[in-house]
C-alpha cells in the first residue's frame, strides 16, 4: 500500500522501520514550504549572476553562451560533434538536411576516457580528443575534409564568442592540470595541429544543457530550457538580453548556462545540508564546490545511500548491526542500483541481491528499509531539481509579462532516463510550483551533440554568408 508519493512503505509489514527512518532521514524529506523556499533563494542566485555588480561574487554564474536561438529549420551541412564530460566520450558525424522525413542523420562512435587522462594533465587529454577525432575521421573517410566542428564539453565555460570557451573550473570526476583558466578550443587545435595529419574547424563549443535544449529545439519550436540530471545536473534558459548586464545589446534573446549546480557554494543551502552530503563533499575532488550537485547529481546518489546505510547499520537499525568491508567501501554502491531498487515490481529482489553483494546478510524488512531510505534520497533530488526549474520557468513567466506560459523544456542525463519514478515526481512538483503554466518535458532522444551540431550550423550558416 504504497501512497501516491512513494514516501510511506509498506506499513504492515515493516511497520516498524519505516517511521523510524522517516524520522531518522527527517531532514532529507522536504515539505513544499521547503521546495518553496529552494525556489525563491535560487531565484535571488539567478539575479546576482546576471547583475553587473553582483557577478562576480555570484556562486550561478549565469553564463552567456552567445547562442542566440534555438533552430529554425534551415541548418544544413556536415559536421563533426564532440562531446566530452558527460557518461561517455563520443564523437559524431551529423548530417543536417531538408529531407522531411529524415533531416538527421548521425554515425557515432564512444571512446574511452581512463582515469589516468582525466586525472592527468593538459596535454594527454587534449592529445586523446585530438587522437581519437583523427580515428573516427580515419574510419568515416574523411580525414581530407576539414569539416566543421561542433564540441559539446560540459563544464562552466566563461564565453566571449561561440569558438572560445575559458574553463571555469572542472566538475565531477574530471580533474586535468593546467585547463583551468585556458581557452578549450585553442587547447584542442594546438593539438589537432602538432598531430598534423587532418584539419578541423572548431567552430562552437557548447554546454550540455545548451546541446540538449537545442536538440529538442529542433522539434519543438517552444523549446527554451535545458537540463540535465546525470553524472551531474545543470540547466540552461532563454533570457532577455535586456537582463543581462554584462552582455553589449538590450534586443532579443540569449541562452545562458545557469551553471546551477553550484548553487549552495556560498552557504546558502546550508540548513538543508546533511551531515552526509558534508561526507560526501569531503571525499570528493572538489571539496566546497558544486554543492548543490551533490545533493541531486548521478555522481553521488548511491554514495549517499551508502553512507546512509553504514550509520544505520552501525546504530543496528540495520542489517542486525553487520557491517562488512564492502559496506564500508566508497563506491559499492552505484546510482544505478538507487534506480533499481526503486523499480515497483523486482525493487526488492534487486535489493536483496544488491545488498546480499555486499555480504551484509539482509533480512526482507532490511530490503524494505533500504528501498525507503533509497526514495527518501532520490525524491529530494527531485525536489531539489524541481524547485530550481520552478524559479527558471518563474523567470520565464515574468520576462513575458506574467502571462499565461506555454513552454518547453528538454531534458537529458542518465539519473533522470533511467530512475524508475524520477522523472514522474519531478515533473508533478514541478506543476505544482509553478501553477498557470503548460509546460512540456521532452527526452533528448539523440543527445546534446546533435545540438551542438545545430549550434555549429547556424555558425557556419553565419561565417558562410560573411564570407561571400
Ligand atoms: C557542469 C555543467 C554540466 C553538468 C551536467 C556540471 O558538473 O558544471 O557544466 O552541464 O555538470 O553535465
Ligand atoms: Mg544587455
Amino acid at each position: 500500500v504504497r501512497t501516491e508519493d512513494g514516501l510511506k512503505c509498506y506499513y504492515f509489514i515493516a511497520g516498524r522501520l519505516c517511521p523510524q527512518i522517516d524520522k531518522y532521514l527527517y531532514s532529507m524529506r522536504f515539505s513544499d514550504e521547503t521546495v518553496r523556499d529552494i525556489m525563491t533563494r535560487f531565484r535571488r542566485e539567478m539575479q546576482n549572476g546576471l547583475g553587473r555588480d553582483t557577478n562576480a561574487t555570484a556562486t550561478v554564474k549565469m553564463l552567456p553562451t552567445f547562442v542566440r536561438s534555438i533552430p529554425d529549420g534551415s541548418e544544413k551541412g556536415d559536421f563533426l560533434a564532440l562531446d566530452l564530460g558527460g557518461s561517455n566520450f563520443r564523437i559524431l558525424r551529423v548530417k543536417v538536411t531538408r529531407d522531411k522525413k529524415q533531416p538527421v542523420q548521425m554515425e557515432s562512435q564512444v571512446y574511452e576516457t581512463p582515469d589516468d587522462i582525466i586525472h592527468g594533465s593538459s596535454t594527454r587529454l587534449f592529445d586523446h580528443v585530438a587522437d581519437c577525432l583523427g580515428d573516427f575521421m580515419e574510419k568515416q573517410n574523411i580525414k581530407d575534409k576539414n569539416l566543421p566542428v561542433g564540441f559539446t564539453f560540459s563544464f562552466p565555460c566563461a564565453q566571449t564568442k561561440l569558438n572560445e570557451a575559458v574553463l571555469v573550473t572542472w566538475t565531477k570526476k574530471f580533474k586535468v592540470s593546467g585547463v583551468e583558466g585556458m581557452d578549450v578550443v585553442k587547447l584542442l587545435n594546438k593539438a589537432i595541429k602538432k598531430r598534423g595529419d587532418y584539419e578541423a574547424d572548431i567552430m562552437a563549443v557548447v554546454n550540455d544543457t545548451t546541446g540538449t535544449m537545442m536538440t529538442c529545439g529542433f522539434d519543438d519550436q517552444r523549446c527554451e530550457v535545458g537540463i540535465i540530471i546525470g553524472t551531474g545536473t545543470n540547466a540552461c534558459y532563454m533570457e532577455e538580453l535586456r537582463h543581462m548586464d554584462l552582455v553589449e545589446g538590450d534586443e532579443g534573446r540569449m541562452c545562458i548556462n545557469t551553471e546551477w549546480g553550484a548553487f549552495g557554494d556560498d552557504g546558502s543551502l546550508e540548513d538543508i545540508r546533511t551531515e552526509f552530503d558534508r561526507e560526501i563533499d569531503r571525499g570528493s575532488l572538489n571539496p566546497g564546490k558544486q554543492l548543490f550537485e551533490k545533493m541531486a547529481s548521478g555522481m553521488y546518489m548511491g554514495e549517499l545511500v551508502r553512507l546512509i546505510l553504514v550509520k544505520m547499520a552501525k546504530e543496528s537499525l540495520l542489517f542486525e548491526g553487520r557491517i562488512t568491508p564492502e559496506l564500508l567501501t566508497k563506491g559499492t554502491i552505484e546510482t544505478k542500483h538507487v534506480s533499481a531498487i526503486e523499480k515497483s515490481k523486482e525493487g526488492l529482489k534487486k535489493c536483496m541481491e544488491i545488498l546480499t553483494r555486499l555480504g551484509v546478510e539482509p533480512s526482507d524488512e532490511d530490503c524494505l528499509a533500504v528501498q525507503h531510505v533509497c526514495t527518501i534520497v532520490s525524491f529530494r533530488s527531485a525536489n531539489l531539481v524541481a524547485a530550481t526549474l520552478g524559479g527558471i520557468l518563474l523567470r520565464l513567466k515574468e520576462n513575458r509579462g506574467g502571462m499565461r506560459l506555454r513552454t518547453t523544456v528538454g531534458i537529458d542525463g542518465s539519473l533522470y532516463k533511467m530512475h524508475p519514478q524520477y522523472a514522474r515526481r519531478l515533473h508533478k512538483t514541478v506543476r505544482r510550483l509553478v501553477p498557470e503554466t503548460d509546460v512540456r518535458f521532452l527526452l533528448s532522444e539523440s543527445g546534446s551533440a546533435k545540438g551542438a551540431a545545430m549550434v555549429t550550423a547556424v555558425a557556419y550558416r553565419l561565417s558562410d554568408q560573411a564570407r561571400q
